[in-house]
């Protein structure tokens, strides 16, 4: 199976739970991200979340295909790639936006592109949007490691 991830929120969990703050915000996560001294402050505190951390180990040493497809403007998506890296988080492929692309059309876009047979997404609007362009594709719309339920049945 090919195997879409989101980032921030679903991967890297922010400190003091923030991450369930900042999920029901669309877009808060961009604006935080945009600017310098939050990006710098999120960057350096951020963690994997451990459940989905293993989950990804496991469905990647049974052969399934993990791509990242995370909204990281600039500089953004080499260091997510690199705290991917740093952090044991296995994957095959990470996507970047194109310039202009909103987040909506950039997900959309990559879920296509690379064929992923499922997704996960923390923010709503994205999970919900993604779902009802794409209906081949199963999203699954993360809040908790119970949401990974049709995934662990894979690993
Ligand atoms: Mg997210």
């Amino acid at each position: 199976m090919i195997i879409g991830f989101d980032v921030d929120g679903v991967i890297a969990t922010a400190p003091l739970g923030l991450h369930n703050l900042l999920r029901k915000f669309q877009g808060l996560w961009n604006v935080i991200l945009k600017s310098p001294m939050g990006a710098l402050v999120y960057r350096h505190f951020r963690f994997p979340d451990k459940d989905v951390k293993n989950l990804i180990c496991s469905l990647h040493s049974k052969g399934h295909t993990i791509i990242i497809i995370t909204y990281a403007l600039g500089d953004g998506q080499k260091k997510a790639v690199e705290w991917l890296k740093k952090n044991g988080v296995p994957f095959d492929k990470a996507t970047a936006p194109k310039r202009g692309e909103k987040p909506l059309e950039f997900k959309c876009r990559a879920v296509a592109e690379e064929n992923c047979d499922f997704f996960v997404e923390d923010q709503d609007i994205l999970a919900q949007g993604i779902s009802e362009k794409l209906q081949r594709v199963q999203v699954i719309h993360y809040r908790s490691v119970e949401d990974l339920s049709a995934l662990k049945e894979l690993s």
